[in-house]
């Protein structure tokens, strides 16, 4: 079989950006999805920003634009925010991820929808033999410079690629309500350790009546399905109604922190494989579209230059981080700051957010794919708000914001 100079596996946001990018540049790509169909089933909540849809090139997926956001504080003291404009957009993730693999195709790149990545091995010449494997169990074994691993929160080519991650994995449960009584506007987050602690519960109304209602927790005592079963009954309390018959279930799982390693000789990890994910929301569709453009553009040099070693392609980590690692790193600390909260905590902070200047700010400046910069602006347009924060974090803040010592308790994050 004739060799590829790139196998993506994973046909999301991560792998099919990564495979329009090299297509375009004339390169011989070939995108592997375990699925028949790609974007199908749906993983995620959908809510993203105008910078995912510029991206994509398409406004296609969008269902809603949202302009309005109501927090929740654990006793249920709202905060409401409303924009001029949209300041976010409820899409249809499936067909995101359709126009992204169409985009591709277009340019180019080939696709094996139904088959699996199975491992690979590196033969005599460096090149790499990537093992796949159809739906009937049919094995082949395809050659290629260069493997790309799309392949999300339980990336199988991190693993054979020998990339320890060591990252904490949020388990996620949502549901999809076709008509739902809640505000067909707003956006709707719940906090707090009985809805679902180390995240927040979401209600992301669908723009056609119904509403995708989720959670992300901390891996813990409860199942998110049971955290989840807690918020429904809330949520039915407080509407006065029953949520009844949901369309579809998703459990998932996402990947929180940060890995060193990305890249080892010919491979190149991206998306929530490489644990791109926003640290403060959980949301990943941005960054895997980034990192995918960045992999694709330093891929295509190495293949060039013919120099595929992790030296050559670590240039890409290092771009990416220069682009967004300043952020990721401020939100990780304000996460580990986060997951330090009581209930009384976050219940006095959301109170306190609710002052006409701080809600004036958030909307003016608040940004869903850079939230840690709003953060560090409201607690400098109002430090009292660090009076509101445990008293070592509240140190840790005024001696120095994101590179204060790191808080994390040992053996918290799992190893995978
Ligand atoms: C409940 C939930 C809600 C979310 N909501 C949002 C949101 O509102 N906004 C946002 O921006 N982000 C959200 N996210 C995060 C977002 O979904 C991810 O960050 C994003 O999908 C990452 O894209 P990706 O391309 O890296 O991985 P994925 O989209 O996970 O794609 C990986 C692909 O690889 C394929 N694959 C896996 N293993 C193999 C294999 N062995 N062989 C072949 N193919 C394989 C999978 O089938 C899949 O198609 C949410 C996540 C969850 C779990």
């Amino acid at each position: 079989m004739e060799r590829f100079d790139a196998l993506v596996i994973g046909a999301g946001p991560a792998g099919s950006s990564a495979a329009f990018e090299l297509a375009r540049r004339h390169r011989r790509v070939l995108v592997v999805e375990e699925h028949s169909r790609v974007g199908h089933p749906v993983q995620c909540a959908g809510l993203v920003s105008s910078r995912v849809l510029e991206l994509a090139g398409s406004r296609a997926s969008v269902l809603h634009p949202v302009n309005g956001a109501a927090v929740f504080s654990p006793a249920l003291h709202r905060l409401g925010f409303r924009a001029a404009e949209p300041r976010a957009f409820v899409i249809d993730r499936g067909g995101l991820d359709r126009a992204l693999a169409e985009r591709a195709a277009r340019a180019g790149a080939e696709f094996a929808t139904g088959t699996r990545f199975d491992g690979f091995q590196r033969a005599a010449d460096g090149t790499l033999e990537v093992n796949l494997r159809t739906p009937d169990g049919t094995p082949s074994r395809v050659p290629t410079r260069l493997l790309l691993g799309a392949d999300g929160v339980a990336s199988g080519v991190a693993r054979a690629a020998g990339l320890r991650r060591r990252v904490e994995i949020l388990p996620a449960f949502e549901a999809e309500f076709p008509v739902s009584p809640g505000d067909p506007e707003d956006v709707e987050v719940y906090l707090g350790t009985s809805f679902a602690p180390g995240l927040f519960g979401w209600w992301i109304p669908d723009g056609t009546g119904g509403a995708r209602v989720g959670l992300a927790a901390t891996a813990g005592k409860l199942s998110a399905r049971e955290y989840f079963e807690r918020m429904l009954d809330h949520l039915e309390r407080r509407f006065g109604s029953r949520l009844r018959n949901p369309t579809s279930y998703l459990v998932s799982g996402i990947p929180i922190g940060h890995l060193p390693h990305i890249v080892a000789d010919r491979v190149m990890l991206l998306g929530d494989a490489a644990a791109q994910v926003k640290p403060l929301s959980g949301g990943g569709i941005f960054l895997s579209q980034r990192a995918g453009q960045i992999a694709a553009e330093t891929a295509d040099t190495a293949l060039e230059k013919d120099r595929l070693g992790a030296e050559e392609l670590a240039q890409y980590p290092a771009r990416f981080d220069a682009e967004v690692g300043e952020e990721l790193r401020k939100a990780l600390y304000l996460r580990r700051v986060f997951l330090r909260l009581t209930d009384a905590d976050l219940e006095k902070i959301v109170q306190a957010l609710d002052d006409a200047g701080l809600r004036g700010s958030i909307v003016a400046f608040g940004d869903i794919d850079f939230p840690a910069d709003l953060v560090w602006r409201l607690l400098r347009q109002s430090p009292s708000l660090l009076r509101l924060l445990p008293k070592a974090v509240g140190a840790a803040f005024s001696r120095g914001g994101p590179t204060a010592p790191d808080l994390e308790p040992a053996g918290r994050f799992p190893a995978r």
